[in-house]
């Protein structure tokens, strides 16, 4: 099936605007924010789960194809954590709350045990009950640093240190950081399935 136009499943301008230069412009992409206001809620256990319910939901509401990404932090020595809760692990304080509690969370932790990736799950479904969503997972290994360093990027950036550059993810310009990041991976496996 031949993808020209779909829909995004997030109310995010900037989301939009980089996954719509990823895409190129052979494939229209439309905000779920022209077709509904309301976000679903999150219940699923793991970054696709999130993903393909968001999908699903801007399918249903839109009557296109839909796209969704789900991503988030995942901190080996917290078994995983913050993961699908990455947005809200300080309880939705922001983002310097949760590098706050990150950094106390490894307190101590030495180098060798603070291993870590981010995490981009895409869902793509042709329409709302699609039984076979294609699937793209991207992951970015690093480490986490025990003090924020760099003034790109957002969310955990300032704590994630990218050893190929040397230097912390909010250190990177962010065309950089955008060739590199999970999303960006994630995305180019989603172009080759889509023969793009
Ligand atoms: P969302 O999928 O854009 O909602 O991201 C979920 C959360 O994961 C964000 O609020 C950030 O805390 C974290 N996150 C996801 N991607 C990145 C990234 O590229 N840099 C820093 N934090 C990220």
């Amino acid at each position: 099936m031949t993808i020209t136009e779909l829909v995004l499943a997030s109310h995010n301008a900037g989301k939009l605007k980089e996954l719509q230069a990823m895409l190129g412009g052979s494939v229209r992409v439309r905000s779920v924010g022209e077709f509904s206001d309301i976000e679903p809620e999150e219940t699923g256990l793991s970054f696709v789960e999130n993903a393909i319910l968001k999908a699903r939901n801007a399918a249903r509401v839109s009557g296109l194809p839909a796209l969704a990404d789900d991503s988030g932090l995942a901190v080996n020595f917290l078994g995983g954590a913050p993961g699908i809760y990455s947005a809200r692990y300080a309880n939705g304080q922001g983002d310097a709350a949760n590098n706050a509690k990150l950094l106390l969370a490894l307190k101590d932790v030495p180098d060798a045990q603070r291993g870590a990736q981010f995490v981009c799950a895409l869902a793509l479904v042709r329409h709302a009950d699609d039984p076979l969503p294609i699937l793209c997972e991207g992951l970015w290994h690093g480490r986490i640093l025990h003090e924020a360093r760099g003034e790109h990027g957002f969310g955990y950036d300032p704590l994630f240190w990218v050893e190929e550059h040397q230097c912390s993810s909010a250190e990177l310009p962010p065309a950089e950081k955008n060739q590199v990041s999970h999303r960006a991976r994630a995305m180019v496996l989603l172009k080759q399935r889509l023969g793009l």
